[in-house]
């Protein structure tokens, strides 16, 4: 491989939030292949050990709903160049049905606890002159689709805090950018597919077609691996302007 698909991020720590499963593992792997310790940070106990001990890393076990104790709690100790702010779930509901606990609980999970992060980690950052956050957001951080009110509004506000992060942290060092995915490979998208299969009596290319990539002009599933790469590319040689994007890889989907 050409050195620059692998940019070195040897000594840089990096913090990894949902990195038990799906895209927070790829990144796991991904900037730990590109040479950095990795902290991986999950709720599933046994996952996140699974995939710390994968990548020579270490586990850190917590959840991110407990927003009030994250900092002094679970981050007590805990410092890192690089924070993939990544953890997050779905919740389908019309917005008259939707539970506002759950509304909550998807704010604290994908909104505050990477604000609360920030807050610990900066002060460190600032102090070293260098520091990246990549946010997982999604072409719903920048788009609505019915039904996801909660998630699309997080996203959104994942967005804002990228902003500030970035204008805040110009001329010290630290940038901030988001990611906005379409569809990816991942155990929960599989599960969808699976499911819309049987419930609309259609094969899963057809429910991938004409249902989860009906907006998108590009008819595949992104790879957890293409989003890990992009994460460590705004991380690398080169990424010191890039701050206050969101970097889509949705397949043209805001295109049309
Ligand atoms: P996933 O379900 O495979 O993994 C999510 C991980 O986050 C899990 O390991 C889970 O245990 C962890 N997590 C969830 N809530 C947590 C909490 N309260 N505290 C600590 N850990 C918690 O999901 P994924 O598909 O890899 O999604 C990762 C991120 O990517 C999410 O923010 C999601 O919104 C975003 N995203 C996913 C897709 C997609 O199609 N899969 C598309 C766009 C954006």
């Amino acid at each position: 491989m050409p050195q620059h698909d692998h940019p070195s991020l040897r000594g840089r720590t990096v913090l990894v939030t949902g990195a038990a499963s799906g895209i927070g593992r790829a990144c796991a792997e991904a900037f730990a292949e590109a040479g950095a310790a990795v902290i991986v940070l999950d709720r599933d106990a046994a996952g996140a050990h699974r995939v710390a001990e994968s990548v020579g890393g270490r586990a850190l076990v917590a959840d991110l709903a407990e927003v009030a104790t994250l900092a002094d709690d679970a981050l007590a100790g805990v410092d890192a160049d690089v924070v993939v702010n990544n953890a997050g779930f779905q919740h389908v509901a019309a917005i008259e049905d939707l539970d506002p606990a759950a509304f909550a609980t998807m704010h604290a999970v994908m909104v505050e606890s990477p604000f609360r992060i920030a807050q610990r980690l900066l002060p460190a950052m600032y102090a070293r002159g260098w520091g990246r956050f990549v946010h997982v957001s999604s072409v719903h951080g920048l788009r609505a689709s019915p039904y996801k009110s909660a998630y699309v509004t997080a996203k959104h506000g994942l967005e804002g805090l990228s902003k500030s992060l970035a204008v805040e942290g110009a001329g010290r060092g630290v940038t901030s950018n988001t990611i906005c995915p379409g569809y990816v490979r991942t155990p929960l998208v599989e599960g969808q597919l699976a499911d819309q299969a049987v419930s609309h009596g259609i094969d899963k290319q057809q429910v991938l077609d004409e249902v989860l990539l009906a907006r998108t002009p590009v008819k595949r599933l992104i790879e957890p691996a293409e989003v890990a790469r992009l994460a460590v590319f705004l991380c690398g040689p080169g990424s010191d302007s890039m701050s206050g994007s969101s970097y889509e890889m949705a397949g043209a989907w805001t295109a049309t």
